[in-house]
């Protein structure tokens, strides 16, 4: 079974990176519809099998909080 990857939106400093790398998979919230986040924007995983796991990688690697992570 394909791995989940996770956003710990507590940590997201909300620079767009992942959703830029995999849009596929990440997108950033705060768009109607979501007003759980209180109007700030923060990325959320949407389709986390949208993508190939070495390209959610990158995004991984290259979020400079490194708040994406993988569901155990
Ligand atoms: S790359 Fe990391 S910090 Fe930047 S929007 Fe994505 S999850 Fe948030």
């Amino acid at each position: 079974m394909a791995r989940i990857p996770v956003v710990d939106q507590e940590s997201c400093i909300s620079c767009e990176v992942c959703t830029h790398i995999c849009p596929e998979v990440f997108r950033m919230t705060g768009g109607e519809g979501h007003e759980h986040t209180h109007g700030e924007h923060k990325s959320e995983v949407y389709n986390p099998t949208g993508a190939p796991e070495a390209i959610i990688e990158q995004a991984m690697d290259a979020c400079p909080a490194a708040c994406i992570y993988w569901q155990d």
